[in-house]
């Protein structure tokens, strides 16, 4: 740019357009530039000792799938929105994974589903919770974004707009897993012997399912979608589907959340991560760590978080034994991970 300036500047007319060319092309939005990346996360918790040869094989699979499933709309030009929800829905149809098809169930028998989406680059965002009907929520949040004037609906009324919209209604039989349905066998028993909410083995099993999403644009999106909590009773809503606690994108960053729900809308733990980037000048990992791996766990809650950053970088914090995760760049190869122990191909890496 320098060169170029000063080889022009005998002609000053030429010269200051040059100028401003070539000002403009360094000014010029991140977006011309970006390099497309999707993040995912199967929920936290997850744990050698619960899960079979099979099991983590299929949950491998499922990941990779997802992680597919969203890189094509990318590798298409598609919004990273679209990334989003091609992602969760994958998830949400896999049964390992506690959203759609093997949620958790609820203290009286129920699967019951919160699910949420945010565009970025609009902070445009859709939410629903506690339905018992929908095939894929992650589906039905996007259609609240993008059909009605209101961010968040609940239950029958959640459902009576999906019937109205041509979202997809099954049958409450169709998220039941035996695996699951055992897991509330279990804890009811635990509960009827006194032990603390926290102390019930199966409720460590979060298993929620997220991404986040940059597209060729740079632009920007979160999803979430879960069952969450074993034994949840009341009517009780996580984290998930509140727009800053579980789900929650900018032009600058994009958070989706896994954990103990509670701790997460307290902490509004998404939305204090992209604060952290955008007003603290704090780099996506030290904001997630910070949060995650400190802000949660002083509290006493436990989980983890998948965060990008518009400049591609991201980080997957977690403090469990395990979090379900992966993530796929430009050149289409999905990187997945489980444990704690197991290396992520370059955690934390820039994309571009
Ligand atoms: N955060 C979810 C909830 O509290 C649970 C999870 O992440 O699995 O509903």
């Amino acid at each position: 740019m320098k060169n170029l300036s000063r080889r022009r500047c005998s002609n000053r007319v030429w010269g200051s357009a040059a100028l401003s060319i070539a000002l403009s092309l360094a000014l010029a939005p991140a977006a011309l530039a970006a390099q497309p990346v999707l993040v995912i996360h199967g929920g936290a918790g997850v744990e050698r000792a619960g899960l079979s040869e099979q099991d983590e094989k299929d949950a491998r699979a499922a990941l990779e799938q997802a992680l597919r499933a969203g890189h094509a709309q990318l590798a298409a030009g598609k919004p990273a929105l679209d990334a989003v929800t091609a992602a969760i829905t994958v998830l949400e149809d896999a049964p390992q994974f506690n959203a759609g098809r093997g949620a958790v169930f609820t203290h009286d028998g129920k699967n019951e589903l919160d699910s949420a989406v945010m565009d970025g680059a609009s902070l445009r965002a859709g939410a629903i919770a506690g339905v018992h009907r929908v095939k894929n929520p992650i589906l039905l949040a996007r259609t609240v974004m993008e059909k009605s004037r209101h961010v968040m609906m609940t239950g029958d009324g959640a459902e009576a707009f999906a019937k109205e919209n041509g979202v997809t209604l099954v049958e409450p039989s169709y998220f039941r897993t035996e695996k699951r349905w055992q897991q509330l066998q279990k804890a009811l028993k635990e509960e009827a012997f006194g032990q603390a909410h926290e102390d019930i083995e199966t409720a460590k099993h979060f298993g929620t399912v997220g991404a986040v999403a940059l597209d060729a644009q740079g632009r920007l999106a979160a999803g979430t979608s879960t069952g969450g909590m074993t034994n949840k009773r009341y009517g009780r809503v996580g984290d998930a589907p509140i727009i800053g606690a579980g789900t929650y994108a900018n032009a600058r960053c994009a958070v989706s959340g896994t954990g103990w729900g509670e701790y997460y809308i307290r902490a509004v733990a998404a939305h204090e991560i992209c604060a952290r980037v955008q007003y603290a000048g704090q780099s996506i990992s030290q904001a997630s760590e910070g949060v995650i791996n400190g802000d949660i766990p002083k509290a006493g809650g436990d989980g983890g978080a998948i965060a990008l950053d518009s400049d591609g970088s991201f980080a997957l914090p977690f403090n469990t034994e395990g979090m379900y995760r992966g993530w796929i760049g430009g050149d289409g190869v999905p990187h997945v991970a489980l444990f704690k122990d197991e290396k992520l191909a370059e955690p934390g890496a820039k994309a571009r």
